[in-house]
């Protein structure tokens, strides 16, 4: 995926989530993104690239900090979960599977929004997506 492609999908996430706080527009300082390390994401590629998008918009000034989630699979097997490398070719330690189903590793998804609504601070949850 793009990292242009992902901050314009960011940004939507933004907007909806900011119309729940209509007509007062939240002054957002942070925003923590959690990112699968499965994704092909460049981290810095997504935060250079969400500075340059909010610099005009109401988001302006707001920070974008990543977390990344490690590569997680789980040998259908037997069940076991493993920390799959390109080296083994992403198949299980323990029975040589190749690698069917991911724990995590994928996401991209808004953990949590720092922002400030006429002047009281806090922190908001978003729901999984
Ligand atoms: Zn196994």
């Amino acid at each position: 995926m793009h990292e242009v492609d992902m901050t314009r999908c960011l940004l939507l996430s933004m907007e909806e989530w900011k119309r729940g706080h209509a007509p007062a527009t939240p002054k957002v300082t942070t925003v923590h993104l959690l990112v699968g390390s499965f994704t092909c994401v460049e981290p810095e590629q997504l935060v250079t690239t969400w500075q340059v998008a909010v610099q005009s918009s109401w988001l302006a000034g707001a920070r974008l900090v990543i977390e990344s989630v490690p590569l997680l699979g789980r040998c259908v097997l037997c069940n076991g979960t493993y920390a799959p490398s390109a080296e083994q070719g992403y198949r299980s330690p323990c029975c040589k599977h190749p690698m069917e189903e991911i724990v995590q590793g994928r996401e991209l998804k808004i953990r949590s929004i720092d922002y400030s609504l006429s002047g009281q601070s806090s922190s908001h949850l978003a729901p999984c997506r």
